[in-house]
């Protein structure tokens, strides 16, 4: 037999860092004491919340699903988590980069509506499918729009030393603060190099011949990698300057046979470079700011104008900033520092670094405000028809109107690491709905099978929710296989959340491998592992998960009794029939995925 699970050590919780690009162990701020039940360590995680001017898309829906497997995991490794997500209701312009209009008054404006009537439909909204993913309820919802005093208070402080005024607000200037950018790993100094190499490469003297012209590429680029070598060493983004020597040192010297050819990709990968390094640091220009990458922290109201949402400050009527909001909310509610702030890996570019820029600044320290700051990767849809072309916007609810049950795209979320890219498309939400189903069913097969066994219902050893790995070992004290399965699940998730392999141990509790353990074991592993993952396995039923098209033209039952006449008719062997029924149902809107096992599946025949 294997070690007694009370044996085991605790795994460290590791995770990504995208501030020092490394994997850490996380240290929480407040250590608690040990085994003083009173005074346990905590976890105090900040995430950037929706801006409630529209609807949120799938792919907004991702980072809150990542931010709460996080929190879920936090919970089960015995931290006590005090998680916050914020809603932006002002603030927020159209360009993240200050430019543009707020995307706020825009969306009011547009619709001949209170903009607090706007912030409130899509803040219900959000919320909405952030109980259909089955997303904890965080410990608190903060309100941009209900710190404004704290956000003056804020900017008041760091005013003086840091910020400059112009006609349309208060700017931060980035050059106050040590290492801006590092967090996005940006380097203006070196985008102004890149572009001078490009000029160089560009304006050939004329009149030289083919050697002379070899050798003014050559010793041009020579004279950039001395140049990138020198500014490397006191700059935020190595890692891009890395990348351009690495494209300069390529090239082999005039006299080499090779060196057309390499100029020639070095030219190519040149351009993606900087093409690239431009986009980072895009930043549209706003009249008298002294550097690119300056922010408002507050924005005056126009003279000619009234905003719906505007407040008195020293600098005049107008609004907070959106990056102001955030160092404001999550220092108020989670104190100076925190251990962890999440997002979407757009915000890893300009929201973040601003965030951080404004907290050095605050604290007078070259504190960032979080110990560990994380980012989930984009939801990406490669084929390009996903909503666009049908005018459909892809929102939690155009999912379950089209038949797929919710926990589907939060199973489909949890396949990918949080780090990667997730590609959406809807065979892949099938295919992970046809997934949560078979996890549902043999779950109703392991409670069926305890039922007969013990004359009982099953019932958890800890209600869904309370578990934790030491209560865990608590329960299961006898050290067998069903521990193994969520130790091995254990050091999936404690490795950066790896939930796209732990999520493999639910199959191996339900599959055969574990037969020889009771029923009410298996159960319970995976109950431990719900309660990170937030499938609600032990809750769902068969029928929960099919979830009737909004299109289709019959009524479940209808369907139902068509599918058992369908099935009759193929066992008879009478394909005539059976494609006949299967006709009459995709004209109702109702696919038949012949390919699933399950053959009780059905869904909407997409487009
Ligand atoms: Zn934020």
């Amino acid at each position: 037999m294997g070690a007694r699970m009370t044996d085991a050590p605790a795994l460290p919780l590791k995770l990504f860092n995208s501030l020092t690009r490394s994997l850490e162990v996380f240290e929480p701020v407040h250590p608690g004491v040990p085994g003083d039940p009173a005074k346990p360590a905590e976890a105090r995680v900040y995430s950037c919340g929706p801006t409630v001017y529209n609807y949120p898309h799938i792919g907004n829906m991702r980072a809150y699903v990542f931010a709460d497997t996080l929190g879920r995991t936090l919970s089960y490794k015995g931290y006590k988590l005090t998680h916050v997500i914020n809603i932006t209701d002002v603030g927020h312009l159209t360009d993240d980069a200050d430019a543009g209009e707020d995307k706020l008054e825009k969306a009011a404006a547009e619709k001949a509506q209170s903009i607090w009537d706007i912030a409130r439909h899509y803040t219900e909204a959000y919320w909405a499918d952030v109980k259909a993913l089955n997303i904890r309820q965080p410990a608190h919802w903060s309100i941009a729009t209900d710190y404004v005093p704290q956000m003056i208070e804020f900017a008041k402080a760091i005013a003086d030393r840091h910020c400059y005024e112009l006609d349309s607000g208060l700017y931060f200037d980035t050059t106050t603060v040590a290492d801006y950018g590092r967090l996005a790993g940006h380097d203006p100094a070196l985008l102004k190099i890149a572009l001078q190499i490009s000029d160089r490469l560009r304006n050939v003297p004329s009149d030289l011949s083919d050697a002379e012209l070899k050798t003014y590429f050559y010793s041009a680029v020579q004279d950039f990698i001395e140049t990138v070598e020198e500014i490397r060493e006191t700059s935020p983004a190595k890692r891009l300057h890395s990348e351009l020597l690495d494209i300069l040192r390529k090239l082999p010297e005039p006299a080499s046979p090779d060196f057309t050819n390499d100029f020639m990709k070095l030219t190519e990968r040149f351009g993606k470079f900087l093409e690239r390094a431009e986009g980072e640091s895009r930043i549209d220009p706003v009249d008298g700011k002294r550097h690119p990458a300056d922010f408002a922290i507050w924005r005056k109201t126009p003279p000619t104008e009234t905003r719906q949402m505007e407040w008195p400050s020293p600098w005049g009527m107008g609004a907070p900033g959106w990056h102001l909001e955030c160092s404001v909310m999550s220092e108020a509610l989670l104190g100076f520092p925190f251990d962890i702030h999440t997002g979407g890996i757009d915000h890893r570019e300009i929201h973040h670094p601003n965030e951080i820029a404004q907290n050095q600044a605050h604290s007078c320290s070259d504190a960032s405000g979080a110990r560990i700051w994380m980012h989930n990767n984009f939801l990406v849809e490669r084929s390009g028809k996903m909503s666009k072309s049908s005018g459909e916007f892809l929102r939690v609810q155009l999912l379950i109107d089209k038949g797929y049950h919710p926990l589907a795209y939060r199973l489909m979320c949890l396949q990918a690491h949080y780090r990667s890219e997730l590609e959406f498309s809807w065979e892949g939400l099938g295919a992970a709905l046809t997934r949560l189903k078979r996890m549902v069913m043999g779950v109703e097969r392991l409670k069926a099978q305890h039922l007969e066994a013990s004359s009982s219902q099953w019932s958890p050893a800890y209600p869904a929710g309370e578990w934790t790995l030491q209560k865990f070992k608590d329960a299961m004290p006898s050290g067998s296989i069903e521990a193994n399965n969520l130790l091995q699940f254990d050091r999936e998730i404690s490795n950066d959340l790896g939930a796209q392999s732990a999520m493999l141990e639910i199959e191996l509790v339900l599959g055969p491998g574990a037969k020889k353990q009771s029923a009410s074991d298996r159960l319970n592993t995976l109950a431990a592992i719900d309660d990170v993952l937030g499938l609600q396995l032990l809750s769902l039923s068969r029928a929960d998960l099919r979830v009737r098209p909004k299109a289709a033209t019959i009524t479940e039952a209808e369907i139902e009794a068509i599918l058992t006449r369908r099935k009759e008719a193929r066992a008879a062997k009478d394909f005539a029939a059976s494609d006949a029924l299967r006709d009459e149902l995709v004209a109702a809107g109702v696919e038949v995925m012949d390919g699933d096992p399950l053959g009780w599946d059905w869904r909407l025949n997409a487009d």
